[in-house]
C-alpha cells in the first residue's frame, strides 16, 4: 500500500500530464484541489473538493483522465470520487468556483496582476515565470539588441516597438527576455493586465473557447491585455481560425496603443503558411533577431548561474564548459546543472577534472544505453545473474544490486517509476520509488555504495 507521500508524489505527476492538456483556467478550476486517497493494483479513490468537481471529472474528463492514467501505468478502471476536503490545505487561498457548467476560461489565471510571489496551485504552474528578470539576463553580443529593445518597451510599453518581434534558435533566451518584459512593467504596476501566454495555449484556448461557445470572454480577454505576449508564435501558422483571431487582437491592442510581444523561432518571412497581412504586421515594429552569445558572454551566464545556487566555479571550469557547450545556453545551463548536482551529492567543490567527467560522460554516451544493459552492468558488477535481479528475491546482495539498476535507469534514462518497474518485471511503481530514494540516500551516506556506483556507472560509459 502506498503512503501518502507517494500518493502525493504520483498525484503530481499525474497532475503535471493532465495540466499540460489543458487549458489553465479549467486546469485550475477543475483538478488543483484534488488529490490521490488511495491506490492499489486495480482501484483508486481521487479526491475532489466538491460535488461538482466529481461530475465534472467522471463526465467531461473521463477520457483525458482515462488516457493520463494509463500512462502513468495506474488503474483505468474501479475508480471512485470522494468529496474531500485536505486537512493541512496550503492552497486554500481562493476556493474553486463552484459552478457546474461555466469552464472558466482563462480569465483571471492567465492573467497575471499583483504577480504574488506564492505558486498558485503546485509547481507544474504555467504562466510568468518571476525569475525570469532583466537582473538575471546576462547581456553581451547576441543578445544586447533585443535586450535593448525589451528593456525599452517595458519601460513604456505600447509606445515604441510595437510589436516587438524576437526570433532566434532554440534555448538562447527568447523566453527569459519576452518573459523579462512581463516581470518588469508588473514590477513598476502590479495592476496592468500582462498576459503571457504560449502560442500553443493560446490555440488551445481558443479551440476550448469554441467548443464552450465562449468565444467572446476569449476575445475579451485577450483583447484587453495592456501587455500581450506570446511565445513561439510561429506555432499559429496554418491555422487558418485562430489567424484570423489573432489578428482581431493584434488590430485591438494596436489601436488602443497597448504592447505587443512577440517570439518565434524563425523571422516573419520564413514563417511558412502564415497569413500575408499577420507577416506584414509583425513586421510593423521591430524585429530583432537573436543569436547564441559569444564565449565571454557564456562565461558571465555560467558564473552568474553558479553563483545563485551559491557555487563559486573556479575561471577553467567556467571556461572549459563555454568552449565545449557552444549549441545554446539551455545545453549550457544544463551541463552546469549536472555538474552541480554531482557536487551537491559528493559534497566537493566544482573542479575541471569533474567538468570534464560530466562533458565527456555526455559527448560519449553511448546512444544505445538502455535499461537492459544498466541490469546486466549491475549483475556483472556484484557477481549475481540477471535472473536474480530480476527476480523477486529479498537477499540483501542481490537488492542492492537491484536498487542500483533502478537508480541509473532513472539518473541516467530518466525513466519514469512506473517504466522503472516495468523493466525490472514489477508491478508497483512506488517500490521503484522507494528504491532509488534509499539507493541516493546511500550514495551520501555510505561510501561502498558510492563507490559501487561510480564504478558501474564508469562500465556503462567506458
Ligand atoms: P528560448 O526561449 O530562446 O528557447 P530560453 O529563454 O528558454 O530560450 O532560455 C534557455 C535557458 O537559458 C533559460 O534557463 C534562460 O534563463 C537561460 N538564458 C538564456 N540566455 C541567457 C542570458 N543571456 N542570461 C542568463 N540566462 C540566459
Ligand atoms: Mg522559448
Amino acid at each position: 500500500m502506498a503512503t501518502t507521500v507517494d500518493l502525493d508524489r504520483i498525484w503530481q505527476s499525474v497532475l503535471g500530464d493532465i495540466e499540460i492538456s489543458l487549458s489553465h483556467g479549467n486546469f485550475v478550476t477543475w483538478f488543483k484541489n484534488t488529490s490521490l486517497l488511495s491506490l492499489t493494483d486495480d482501484s483508486m479513490t481521487i479526491g475532489v473538493p466538491n460535488i461538482f468537481s466529481k461530475s465534472q471529472l467522471e463526465k467531461k474528463y473521463a477520457t483525458l483522465l482515462h488516457e493520463v492514467f494509463e500512462r502513468n501505468n495506474l488503474p483505468t478502471s474501479g475508480i471512485t470520487y470522494k468529496i474531500h476536503t485536505p486537512t493541512t490545505s496550503p492552497t486554500v487561498e481562493k476556493p474553486v468556483p463552484e459552478q457546474p457548467e461555466s469552464v472558466e476560461a482563462p480569465r483571471q489565471s492567465s492573467l497575471i496582476t499583483a504577480a504574488p510571489k506564492s505558486p498558485l496551485t503546485h509547481t507544474y504552474r504555467r504562466g510568468i515565470n518571476h525569475d525570469y528578470t532583466f537582473e538575471s539576463f546576462v547581456v553581451g553580443s547576441g543578445n544586447e539588441l533585443a535586450y535593448a529593445a525589451c528593456q525599452a518597451i517595458a519601460a513604456d510599453p505600447g509606445t515604441k516597438y510595437n510589436p516587438l518581434f524576437l526570433y532566434g534558435g532554440v534555448g538562447i533566451g527568447k523566453t527569459h527576455l519576452i518573459q523579462a518584459v512581463g516581470n518588469a512593467v508588473l514590477a513598476h504596476k502590479p495592476n496592468a493586465r500582462v498576459v503571457y501566454v504560449t502560442s500553443e495555449q493560446f490555440v488551445q484556448e481558443f479551440v476550448d473557447a469554441l467548443r464552450f461557445k465562449k468565444n467572446t470572454d476569449f476575445a475579451g480577454f485577450y483583447r484587453n491585455a495592456d501587455v500581450l505576449i506570446i511565445d513561439d508564435i510561429q506555432f499559429i501558422a496554418g491555422k487558418e481560425k485562430i489567424q484570423e483571431e489573432f489578428f482581431h487582437t493584434f488590430n485591438a491592442l494596436r489601436q488602443a496603443d497597448k504592447q505587443i510581444v512577440l517570439s518565434s523561432d524563425k523571422p516573419p518571412k520564413d514563417i511558412s503558411a502564415l497569413e500575408d497581412r499577420l507577416r506584414s504586421r509583425f513586421l510593423w515594429g521591430m524585429t530583432i533577431d537573436m543569436q547564441n552569445p559569444d564565449f565571454e558572454t557564456r562565461c558571465a551566464i555560467l558564473q552568474m548561474k553558479a553563483e545563485s545556487r551559491s557555487f563559486n566555479l573556479p575561471s577553467d571550469v567556467t571556461e572549459f564548459l563555454s568552449t565545449n557547450v557552444q549549441t545554446n545556453i539551455r545545453e549550457l545551463e544544463g551541463a552546469l546543472n549536472q555538474l552541480l548536482a554531482i557536487c551537491e551529492m559528493r559534497a566537493v567543490e566544482p573542479t575541471l577534472a569533474l567538468a570534464q567527467s560530466v562533458i565527456g560522460g555526455a559527448r560519449t554516451r553511448p546512444k544505445h544505453l538502455s535499461a537492459k544493459q544498466i541490469v546486466e552492468v549491475c549483475a556483472k558488477h556484484f557477481q549475481i545473474s540477471v535472473t536474480d535481479i530480476l527476480s523477486p528475491k529479498r537477499d540483501k546482495d542481490i537488492v542492492r544490486p537491484r536498487h542500483l539498476a533502478m537508480y541509473l535507469m532513472r539518473s541516467e534514462l530518466h525513466l519514469s517509476f512506473p517504466k522503472i518497474a516495468q523493466e525490472l518485471g514489477r508491478k508497483d511503481h512506488t517500490t521503484a520509488m522507494h528504491s532509488v530514494e534509499k539507493l541516493e540516500h546511500a550514495i551520501q551516506n555510505d561510501t561502498e555504495v558510492r563507490e559501487a556506483y561510480h564504478a558501474v556507472r564508469e562500465q556503462l560509459y567506458a
